[in-house]
C-alpha cells in the first residue's frame, strides 16, 4: 500500500480539496502545502477526474471583464456540489485512516459582491 505522508509537516492523515487556478485540488490539510496528486493512493480514474474538475474551476468568471460571467453563481454552486461528490469518493478511496475536508469554492460570490 502505498503511504502518503507531508513532506513540509509530517502528517500523514489530514487531506484538503481546494480548487484553484492552474494547480491541483489536493492539499496538506494541516500546513496548507500543495500536495502532488500522484502521490495519494486514488485510482487513476478519481485522480483524473480530480484534475478535470480542478481544471473547471473559475468557469464563471469573466477575465475580458473582470466580473461575474452569465450564471456564475449558478456554475459555482455546481462546481460546489462535484467538489463534495469528489470529496466522498476520496474519501471511500483512501479509507477511515485519512480526514478529507472539502473547502467550497466563493470566488463567484466574491465577484457578485465586487459588482454591487
Ligand atoms: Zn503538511
Amino acid at each position: 500500500m502505498v503511504e502518503w505522508i507531508c513532506e513540509q509537516c509530517e502528517n500523514r492523515y489530514l487531506i484538503k480539496l481546494e480548487a484553484d487556478f492552474s494547480i491541483e485540488p489536493t492539499w496538506c490539510g494541516k500546513c496548507g502545502l500543495s500536495i502532488d496528486i500522484y502521490l495519494l493512493p486514488l485510482s487513476i480514474s478519481l485522480m483524473e477526474e480530480l484534475l478535470m474538475w480542478g481544471n473547471n474551476y473559475g468557469k464563471w468568471i469573466d477575465f475580458k471583464s473582470d466580473s461575474l460571467a452569465e450564471n456564475g453563481i449558478e456554475l459555482e454552486k455546481k462546481f460546489n456540489r462535484k467538489g463534495l461528490q469528489l470529496t466522498e469518493k476520496v474519501k471511500n478511496e483512501l479509507g477511515s485512516n485519512f480526514t478529507v475536508d472539502y473547502k467550497s469554492s466563493t470566488s463567484a460570490e466574491w465577484y457578485k459582491n465586487k459588482d454591487c
